[in-house]
């Protein structure tokens, strides 16, 4: 911690977290007229490969929100089904045309366009503000019920006093670690690799999964690339890794239906993107002064 004085600040209601949950909390409250702080460590929303589906009932809170038809006017793909291989056969696992909603389709969009979306619709609200650059290690407390944070910006500290906190601080949530939130795991057996992989001319129209006789691995249309996702045991990816890259792409190919050319374009392992998958929630989302949601009270 920095031995700068503390600034004090004070809003009515903070935000840890400037995650999904966590920027739509802050533009509803700023909407519906509250002061509003949202607090989040990175300087940007640039995150790879993080919650791009944006669903078919999300988009229609969009809608709901009056919001739709300008977030779309951002690059995305639609997916109006999912399928994948299932015993050597084409399987449609979900079809989003019969959906009573505005949209039938999943919208595949980087989480930092949404975001950004977002941030600049509550802009708008002058009882709004987004603090960057500020991460969140303790809660404050007065009398047993939390009263505020600290947090640590480039210029120092600061001491934000609120009459509440929400974490919306994603799955190693701190403010859920401070509130002594009690949490229970249902356990997941895999986890899931993610990999970008050009797009060529000729590429047949794949969407989830592939026709291909292989299983566990997924193929998503971004437009100008595929994002390819691996699935492989849960916490075997230390192991995968000290086997060496060679030996995954070789692996990769016989379950990819691409050529071995095209996995060349991966040539280290910071292309490869772990995604733990968690299944876990919160036995209580609330104590007094301090709420948690979004995947701080619940990891999918
Ligand atoms: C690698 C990966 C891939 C995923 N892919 C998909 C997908 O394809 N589809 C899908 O639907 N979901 C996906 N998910 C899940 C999805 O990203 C999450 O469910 C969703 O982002 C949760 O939103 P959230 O706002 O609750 O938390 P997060 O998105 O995790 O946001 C938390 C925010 O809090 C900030 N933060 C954390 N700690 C602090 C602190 N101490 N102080 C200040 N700020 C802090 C973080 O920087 C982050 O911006 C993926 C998740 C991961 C990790």
């Amino acid at each position: 911690m920095s031995s700068s004085p503390i600034t004090p600040y004070a809003t009515t209601c903070c935000i840890v977290g400037g995650g999904p949950a966590g920027l739509m909390l802050g533009y509803l409250l700023a909407r519906a007229g509250i002061d509003v702080t949202v607090l989040e460590k990175h300087a940007d929303f640039l995150r790879d490969f993080r919650g791009d589906t944006i669903h078919p009932s999300t988009l229609e809170v969009m809608h709901q929100l009056g919001l739709l038809d300008e977030l779309l006017t951002l690059p995305h793909q639609r997916a109006e089904s999912l399928h994948a291989e299932v015993a050597g056969r084409d399987i449609k696992l979900a079809d989003f045309t019969r959906l009573p909603t505005r949209c039938k389709f999943i919208a595949f969009m980087p989480q930092w366009e949404f975001l950004n979306f977002l941030a600049q619709q509550a802009a708008a609200f002058p009882n709004f503000r987004l603090l960057t650059s500020t991460q969140v290690h303790q809660l404050l407390y007065d009398r047993g019920q939390v009263c505020g944070v600290l947090a640590d910006t480039p210029e120092g500290p600061i001491r934000v006093r609120s009459q509440l906190v929400i974490g919306t601080d994603g799955r190693n949530s701190v403010v859920r670690e401070q509130a002594a939130l009690s949490s229970r795991s249902f356990g997941a057996p895999r986890d899931v690799l993610w990999m970008k992989l050009s797009k060529q001319p000729g590429d047949p129209a794949w969407s989830m999964g592939h026709t291909g006789p292989k299983q566990n691995f997924i193929m998503i249309d971004r437009g100008d690339y595929w994002q390819c996702g691996y699935s492989i045991d849960k916490g075997s990816f230390d192991a995968i890794r000290h086997s060496g890259l060679e030996k995954f792409l070789l692996h990769l190919a016989e379950v990819a239906p691409f050529q071995d050319d095209r996995l060349q374009e991966i040539v280290e392992w910071d292309q490869v993107k772990l995604l733990s998958i968690r299944i876990d929630r919160l036995d209580r989302w609330a104590k007094p002064g301090v709420l948690c949601i979004g995947d701080a009270a619940h990891a999918m």
